[in-house]
């Protein structure tokens, strides 16, 4: 009984917890045996409050039993990434410049999941300040991919996916600056969504690339990453960026919706670089779009894939080497011990808290700022970006949305890419123009590596139109069944 639970789609836990068939605290007791069991090799979390979870879980089971549950997903755990402030809980971003800091507040995601009766379980690992692609920029150490103990789970959201892969989190929340949600979904062969920029609230998050850095959810099945979407979706006026735009019923609309659409399908993004397995499995998931009466559109979006990534490690190094001066041992993060004045305080303090990768793009982002480099390289960037923009906006005249791999390779070893940046910046290629852009995107398992590794594939949507990107992805879904494989760990 319990490892079928620990696997069950959000929907229908809710639907047992209505009918009485099961307790909030017999759920929650599994998710929490379940990470005590193989959290010591997944290595998903940072850390998590059992005896608080366990009481929000009695506190659901009491309401419920008045007749006063909050929601369909009352009493329902769900895991954040350790970069979205819960109250009273630490907040580290996987780093030793936070390594002792307890947030005081809620993030406004927190606050919704919270007013819909969800338990937040537990601070769930990630590269240090969701920078990286493979969670082995982890302070803490890595995280391992629950299908292949020697691989990485993708990043920087990796303990967000691992631990719903693994069946320690039904669902969970991570973020997604360049691809974050989608790629580790991807190699962990889950459903990873980011959605539109603006839609969630960014309050509360510990802010990478402010203008790129957007909350989305992963889940079991496409319906579930939907329901946690309208949990936390919706404008804030706490986040100037957030757009004041109604929240729909996602699992209801997307069910309303059944195509044929017209899906856009990116030659450059089919070119070198791709693993040919990766690329053999997305394409029979794009036949199975076109057998169903879909029509399929090849586009091409040069700029998209020429210089995607480079705009992106200008913008997104130029926003974190200003947002990340907080931390400075004195209005934040870690203090050294053995500064003798207050400017070897800071030196000291910042040599000694971040990790190599966030000082890496530290540098890089103060000296594309710089003056002299700035109009060489920062403006510039930004107009690729709005070129990149116009490029997606174009395709989107002629198509609902645009299908993709959504990682150039499945997971690959814990190690193998650690020293060569370069190869780890172009895991996000075909997942950092749609953070550009604003839009949303989402993975959804299609397949498996002959070595039994899961292969993603992504559909990227049009602004704030979630509810067809999300029935697009489940029309695939509901063909197959990828997604009810867990690995035996
Ligand atoms: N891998 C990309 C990076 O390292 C994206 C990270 C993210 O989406 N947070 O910047």
């Amino acid at each position: 009984m319990a490892t079928e639970l620990i696997f069950e789609p959000v929907a229908r836990l809710s639907a047992r917890l209505a009918a009485g068939e099961l307790s909030s605290a017999e759920l929650m007791q599994a998710f929490v045996d379940r990470t005590h069991a193989v959290d010591h090799r997944v290595k998903a979390f940072n850390s998590f409050d059992e005896a608080g979870a366990l009481a929000q879980a009695r506190a659901a089971d009491e309401r419920r039993s008045h007749g006063r549950a909050l929601g369909l997903l009352d009493g329902i755990p769900v895991g954040l990434k350790d970069v979205i402030a819960v109250e009273g809980q630490p907040l580290t971003c996987s780093s030793k410049m936070l390594a002792n800091y307890v947030s005081p507040y809620d993030a406004t995601v927190t606050t919704k999941l919270k007013a819909a009766g969800m338990i937040p379980w537990g601070r769930l690992n990630m590269d240090e300040f969701a920078m990286g692609s493979s969670t082995e920029n982890s302070a803490f150490g890595p995280t391992a991919n629950p299908w292949d103990l020697t691989r990485v789970p993708g990043g920087s959201s990796g303990g967000a996916a691992a631990a719903v892969t693994a069946g320690e989190a039904p669902v969970s929340l991570g973020s997604d600056t360049g691809g974050s949600i989608r790629q580790p979904a991807a190699l962990c062969g889950i459903v990873g969504l980011k959605p539109t920029y603006g839609l969630v609230s960014r309050y509360g998050l510990a802010a990478f690339a402010s203008s790129l850095d957007q909350i989305g959810t992963f889940a079991h099945t496409v319906e579930d990453a939907a329901l946690l979407l309208g949990t936390v979706a919706g404008h804030d006026p706490r986040d100037s960026t957030s757009f004041a735009t109604s929240v729909p019923d996602y699992s209801a609309e997307l069910k309303q919706r059944s195509g044929p659409w017209r899906l856009g399908v990116p030659k450059e993004f089919f070119g070198a670089g791709l693993d040919p397995e990766i690329g053999a499995a997305v394409k029979q998931a794009i036949d199975f779009y076109r057998q169903s009466g879909c029509e399929i559109r090849e586009v091409s979006m040069p700029f998209t894939s020429e210089y995607a990534v480079a705009a992106y490690y200008i913008i997104a190094t130029a926003e974190c080497s200003s947002n990340l001066a907080r931390y400075d041992g004195v209005r934040y993060g870690h203090r050294s011990a053995d500064a003798s004045n207050a400017v070897d305080l800071y030196f000291k303090s910042r040599a000694e808290g971040f990790g190599e990768e966030v000082k890496r793009r530290i540098i890089l982002g103060t000296y594309v700022l710089s003056s002299g480099y700035y109009d060489a390289y920062y403006l510039r960037a930004q107009k690729v970006r709005t070129l990149i923009r116009d490029e997606f906006m174009r395709v989107f005249r002629e198509c609902d949305a645009l299908l993709s791999p959504t990682s150039p390779t499945a997971a690959f070893k814990i190690g193998e890419k650690v020293s060569d940046p370069l190869a780890m910046y172009l895991n996000d290629i075909y997942t950092i123009g749609v953070n550009l852009a604003g839009l949303p995107g989402i993975s959804v398992p299609c397949g498996f590596t002959a070595g039994g590794l899961p292969i993603g594939l992504q559909v990227i949507g049009q602004p704030f139109k979630e509810p067809e990107m999300l029935a697009i992805a489940r029309a695939y879904e509901q063909g197959h069944e990828w997604h009810l494989r867990h690995p035996s760990l």
